[in-house]
C-alpha cells in the first residue's frame, strides 16, 4: 500500500530534504540455498526464505529514502503495522527532523511496545530518513556519521544451523574458501560445534551464537564443555534474552566473553545490560533497535563503558547497507555480520555481496546503493 498526500504543507519552509509526501511499504521474501535445517521460522511455503521489509519514503523535493524493518516468515502483520500506525504519523513532516520524527513515533506508540515490531517499524523510518538526509547533503551516509575510518569492512560468515558434522564442516571449509577469516556458528550441540572448530582451525576465528536455549546452569555446563575450543565469544546463551542477571552469572562464572543485544529495543536496554555486568560485546540491530539514530547513541555508550560495539545484522536490504556505514564510522571498525546463504536473486543485484570476506563502503550519496526494482517486484508479497 502506498500512502500519498498532496504537497500542501505551506506552514514553514522545509529543509533541502523536503517534506514527506509519499510512503510505501514493500515486503519481499527471497528463497535461498543452504544445506541447513529449516529453523527459526525462516520458512515460507516450505522453502528456506528470508524477508526484507522495505520502507520507501519520498519528499516534495523529489528525494527518495529506503529503510528496512526486521522481518521473518512473510510478516504481513508488520507491513500492516507500518502502513496503518506509522505512516499516518509521518506524512507532511520535514524529513530532516530525524530525531523529532523518531521521538514522535516512539512517544505516540509507547503503549505498543519498546521492543519488537513497533520498534522495528520505527527503525525502518529512521534508516530511510538518514538515507534522505545524506542524499540531500550529496554525501555518503558515513560522512554524516563523522566520516570513515575504513573504506572496506571485514565480514564474518554467520552460518545457519546444520544437520550433521559433515555438513557444518563442509560449510566452514567453503566459507574459508570464499575468503572469510571469521565465522559464527548457530549450532547448539557439542559434536557440531567441535566439528566446525576443527574445520576452521588455524584459518578462521570462530564465534558461537546459540539463540537463548539454556538455563543459567545449562549454559555454565556447556560453557565448561566448549572452553577448550577457543571461541571468540558466546552469544545469547540463556532464556529469556532479557534475563540480564542470569547472563551476568554466566559471564562471571564461565569461560567466555558474552555477546548479546539483538533482542534489545533501545539504548536503555544496553544501559541495563551494562549495569548488570551482563555483556562484553553489544549487538544492537539497526532494523530492530531504533535505526541509525539509536545505534549512534549505543556506540557512544559502549565507548564509554569498555564494551565492544559489534552490531547484529541478519539483514539483506537497506539495514545491511546502513550497518556498513555505521561500522565504517567507528574507530575500531566492527566486523559486519552476513548470514551465510546464497539467494535465488539479490535485491541489490549483488552489489552488497562480500568479496574475499570484505565489503566496500558505498561512496555514492545516501546509503549509496539503490534496490533492483525488477528483483523487488518479482519477490514481493502481495
Ligand atoms: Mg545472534
Amino acid at each position: 500500500m502506498t500512502l500519498a498526500q498532496p504537497a500542501t504543507f505551506a506552514r514553514t519552509p522545509a529543509s533541502a530534504a523536503g517534506r514527506i509526501v509519499k510512503a510505501e511499504c514493500i515486503l519481499v521474501s527471497v528463497p535461498f540455498q543452504a544445506d541447513v535445517k529449516l529453523v527459526w521460522g525462516f520458512t515460507g511455503g516450505g522453502k528456506n526464505t528470508f524477508d526484507t521489509l522495505l520502507v520507501r519514503l519520498e519528499t516534495d523535493t523529489g528525494l527518495v529514502g529506503w529503510g528496512e524493518a526486521f522481518s521473518r516468515a512473510e510478516d504481513v502483520a508488520l507491513r500492516s503495522l507500518v502502513e496503518t500506525r506509522i505512516f499516518p504519523l509521518i506524512m507532511g513532516e520535514d524529513a530532516a527532523a530525524i530525531s523529532k520524527i523518531k521521538f514522535k513515533l516512539e512517544f505516540g506508540l509507547q503503549n505498543f511496545g519498546r521492543v519488537g515490531p513497533t520498534m522495528y517499524a520505527i527503525s525502518a523510518v529512521d534508516i530511510a530518513l538518514w538515507d534522505i538526509a545524506a542524499k540531500a547533503a550529496s554525501q555518503p551516509l558515513v560522512n554524516l556519521l563523522g566520516g570513515p575510518f575504513a573504506r572496506e569492512v571485514e565480514v564474518y560468515a554467520s552460518l545457519l544451523r546444520y544437520e550433521s558434522e559433515d555438513g557444518i564442516a563442509r560449510a566452514v571449509r567453503e566459507a574459508i574458501g570464499r575468503g572469510y577469516r571469521h565465522i559464527k556458528l548457530h549450532d547448539i550441540t557439542y559434536p557440531l560445534i567441535a566439528a566446525a572448530c576443527e574445520a576452521a582451525a588455524g584459518e578462521a576465528t570462530v564465534m558461537l551464537d546459540v539463540n537463548c536455549p539454556w538455563s543459567v546452569a545449562e549454559a555454565l555446563a556447556m560453557d565448561a564443555r566448549i572452553a577448550h575450543l577457543g571461541l571468540t565469544w558466546l552469544e545469547e546463551p540463556i532464556w529469556p534474552p532479557d534475563d540480564y542477571r542470569g547472563l551476568a552469572r554466566v559471564r562471571a562464572q564461565g569461560n567466555h566473553r558474552i555477546a548479546a543485544g539483538e533482542n534489545a529495543g533501545s539504548l536503555h536496554d544496553f544501559v541495563a545490560m551494562a549495569d548488570a555486568g551482563a555483556i562484553d560485546i553489544a549487538q544492537p540491530d539497526v532494523a530492530k533497535t531504533g535505526g541509525v539514530t539509536e545505534l549512534l547513541k549505543i556506540a557512544a555508550f559502549c565507548a564509554a563503558s569498555a564494551i565492544e560495539f559489534v552490531p547484529h545484522c541478519a539483514l539483506f536490504g537497506p539495514g545491511q547497507i546502513a550497518t556498513v556505514h555505521i561500522n565504517a564510522a567507528q574507530r575500531t571498525v566492527p566486523l559486519l555480520e552476513r548470514l551465510y546463504c546464497d539467494f535465488e536473486a539479490e535485491i541489490y543485484g549483488g552489489a552488497t555481496l562480500p568479496v574475499g570476506g570484505r565489503v566496500e563502503v558505498p561512496h555514492a550519496a545516501g546509503l549509496g546503493i539503490e534496490p533492483d526494482m525488477a528483483v523487488v517486484d518479482r519477490y514481493r508479497i502481495a
